[in-house]
């Protein structure tokens, strides 16, 4: 026997009893997105690889272990499948000279490629939804991207989930507060572990956001990025923060927030469900004022966030908010005419709106029904040769115990409609 082949590792088929709620998460993001006034961007998954490594960073999780990388043998060049969106969709505005004249609301949906240990909530494709406000100052701005996901907890029907804030000051509070860092790290340098000992001349800012809980202690007593803020980013800060109160959105600020990737700047932000164990995160984003310039743009400020499919519907399916769909009508038939009547009745149907499964492949009445009832369809449409005759036909609720009635297509419409 030939040995069977599996998909990739960390790599999930999305199987018609669950691909149903992505659609209805995707419907609604649409929706929810068109009433902020997003407009959707549609990148490839490929991207040359230098494009990530320039704006995700040379010291990341992602650029240093997580990428897809590979040569693209036919011309030699060093590709990536997209570990995120941000980088992509910063690249296409400049690119297409989007932010020529005026600022851009931007969001894009789709897979997002790591190659990390899959796990609950952690795969190697998973998707993502990212939001971007491309060209404002804010914090305005953050304001918005905060509140408008507000309204998408409701709307999907999710709770309990909790806002944490925080902000990163500017470069150059980076770089006085790194000094100090760096010096309290080195006192208790054999306190730390591996993966924090290989930042510390790196990457320093990144061991606060360590899960590690033996370095919890160090961490906690570690000096405090607030503490350096320059007097701008103060006051982008506080305003932020009276916004989301005056609209009502509870937050609590976590000084200990330091996004994986290189490019943030001033605020950051992160929605947490408590539901999802390890996994919690939900929802990232913050303020990344250097990037457009950075990836070869003009100077432009931005703010954004990414969301993870995966792990949002999980917490949807434990509210199960969304109902499998169900055709309105499978239809029986088996007639002299060999089906001509039947096709007729349901391209008719579906002319008329209605969602019509019609049976192939013969076989008895009796078999018949009984795919008509696995399908789920709300009723039988049967059709025999007496229906052909009266081009009529027999409907019979599938759901419900009332007599099989034979109708006009007219009356049949009338019944079925929802
Ligand atoms: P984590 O700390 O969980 O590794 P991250 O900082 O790498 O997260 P981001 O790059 O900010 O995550 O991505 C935004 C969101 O995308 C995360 O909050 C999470 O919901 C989701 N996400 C990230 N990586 C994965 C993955 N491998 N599988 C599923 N979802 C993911
Ligand atoms: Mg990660």
């Amino acid at each position: 026997m030939v040995s069977s082949i599996k998909a990739v590792r960390g790599m999930n088929d999305i199987l018609p009893d669950q691909s149903y709620r992505w659609i209805h998460f995707e419907q609604t993001i649409h929706q929810w997105l068109a009433a902020y006034g997003y407009r959707n961007l549609r990148t490839p998954i490929l991207e040359q690889t230098d494009l990530f490594v320039r704006s995700i960073g040379e010291v990341t999780d992602i650029v240093e272990k997580e990428m897809y990388t590979f040569i693209d043998h036919l011309n030699n060049d060093s590709l990536t499948l997209r570990p995120e969106g941000t980088a992509s969709c910063v690249r296409a505005v400049i690119e297409h000279n989007l932010l020529y004249g005026s600022p851009q609301r931007l969001y894009y949906l789709g897979p997002m490629f790591r190659h990390e240990r899959p796990q609950k909530g952690r795969y190697r494709q998973f998707h993502q939804v990212g939001v971007e406000a491309l060209g404002y100052e804010g914090p305005d701005s953050d304001a918005e991207l905060i509140i408008m996901c507000a309204r998408l907890w409701k709307l999907l029907g999710i709770s309990g989930l909790r806002l944490e804030i925080g902000t990163l000051g500017n470069s150059e509070t980076r770089a006085t507060h790194r000094v100090d860092l760096l010096k309290y790290l080195e006192q208790h340098r054999d306190k730390l572990d591996e993966d924090s000992l290989r930042r510390l001349y790196t990457n320093p800012l990144r061991i606060l956001d360590s899960k590690n809980p033996a370095l919890q202690e160090i961490i906690h007593d570690a000096p405090k990025l607030i503490d350096y803020l320059d007097s701008e980013s103060e006051t982008h800060f506080q305003q932020l923060q009276k916004t989301l109160r005056e609209q009502d959105i509870a937050f609590t600020i976590n000084l200990r927030l330091v996004r994986g990737l290189d490019y943030y700047n001033r605020t950051v932000f992160e929605w947490v469900s408590d539901q999802l164990g390890a996994q919690g995160t939900v929802c990232a984003g913050g303020r990344y004022d250097g990037l457009v310039e950075q990836v070869g743009g003009k100077p432009a400020p931005a703010c954004g966030f990414a969301m993870g499919i995966e792990r949002l519907l999980a917490l949807m399916e434990q509210n199960d908010v969304a109902s499998p769909p169900a055709p309105d009508g499978y239809i029986v038939h088996q007639s002299e005419d060999r089906g001509e009547f039947a096709w007729k009745c349901a391209e008719f149907l579906r002319d008329h709106g209605f969602d019509i499964v019609l049976h192939c492949g013969g076989g008895s009445f009796k078999a018949q029904m009984k795919k008509a009832d696995n399908s789920k369809a709300r009723y039988a449409l049967i059709i025999g040769d007496d229906e052909v005759q009266a081009k009529q036909i027999t409907v019979k609720s599938l759901r419900e115990s009332t007599e099989q009635v034979r109708l006009n297509l007219t009356d049949v419409m009338q019944l079925i409609r929802r």
